[in-house]
């Protein structure tokens, strides 16, 4: 019997659906050509194959898509090779924010794109296969699985987050522990108000970017090492729908659970779908708001400062 397929269903992206579990997995046979960690001639620095002009940030389709049609974009954060996203600053990050906003416009705005997700693989423990800073864009033609579960079922309140879990105020913006995290030290940030994206003209992007830093910041100190991390923005669908409810937040999943301890993923969590959690969240949430978080002369733009506790040390 013949398992080899013809050479050409390997090429582009295809779009398959388990008949067991219905997951969708996009098979992308070309990505495994593209770079791996370059250490020197790095394609995002200026000068590079990818920014051959200075820049502040700067986006551009992805040469190595997963999916076709110009729907994977990247995001470099800033030219400064050695910097993280905390280390821009608030007004530094206030200028991602724009973009992934002006971004969520311009895709959003096509109509073969129903979702708009930014995100971010931040350490080579999740896969980002070039240091420099950055993240991407993917532009889906239909709402995936996760934002839409989180829609049709979810409830986000962060005005109703109980004190022990919160880690920090931003303005408009709130950072807490989930009640029931999947990571140890997972991190949530969405407005008081509810602003359903990006766009929205009530929603107060320098106190998203100030939250970004301190928390990003925060989970760095942690374990006084670069915390590996997942995050994604996720806002209203673009697909023309009411989507009453909806609201602008971002999920931050770090994958270390102690210094250098990744939490892996085990077989019952993954059998079962119920997670376990080490750390009592707000333990976790007490160990955060006692790091330094934002650093300091990048001072929150429009919020109050977040209260900490310098002598607790870690
Ligand atoms: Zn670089
Ligand atoms: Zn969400």
């Amino acid at each position: 019997m013949n398992h080899h397929r013809p050479e050409s269903s390997t090429d582009g992206p295809q779009m398959r659906t388990d008949p067991l579990t219905g997951d969708t997995t996009v098979v992308v046979g070309s990505r495994q050509g593209r770079p791996n960690r370059p250490s020197e001639d790095c394609p995002f620095c200026v000068g590079g194959l990818e920014a051959p002009e200075p820049y502040v940030v700067r986006g551009f389709v992805n040469r190595w898509p997963a999916m076709a049609d110009d729907r994977c974009e990247m995001v470099l954060y800033t030219p400064d090779h050695d910097a993280e996203f905390w280390s821009l600053g608030a007004a530094g990050a206030r200028a991602v924010v724009d973009h992934w906003a002006e971004r969520t416009a311009a895709l959003g705005a096509r109509d073969d794109v129903d979702y708009v997700l930014v995100f971010e693989n931040r350490g080579a423990e999740v896969g980002a296969t070039i240091p420099h800073p950055h993240g991407q864009i993917y532009a889906y033609e239909h709402v995936p699985p996760v934002p839409l579960r989180e829609l049709v079922d979810g409830v986000l309140l962060p005005e109703e987050v109980p004190d022990d879990l919160v880690v920090g105020t931003h303005g408009d913006w709130v950072t807490w522990v989930p009640f029931a995290p999947t990571w140890p030290y997972e991190l949530r940030l969405a407005p008081r108000r509810e602003v359903p994206d990006l766009l929205d003209v009530r929603c107060d992007r320098d106190g998203l970017a100030a939250a970004l830093v301190d928390g990003l910041a925060r989970l760095d100190q942690l374990f006084d090492e670069p915390m590996p991390y997942m995050l994604w923005v996720h806002q209203r669908p673009t697909d023309g729908g009411d989507w009453p409810g909806a609201r602008v937040h971002v999920h931050v999943c770090p994958l270390n659970r102690a210094a250098g301890v990744a939490r892996y993923v085990a077989a019952a969590e993954q059998g079962g779908g119920v997670w376990f959690d080490p750390v009592l969240p707000e333990e976790a949430a007490a160990r955060l708001r006692a790091l330094p978080g934002m650093p300091s002369g990048s001072a929150s733009a429009g919020g109050s400062p977040v209260s900490t506790d310098r002598a607790a040390g870690r």
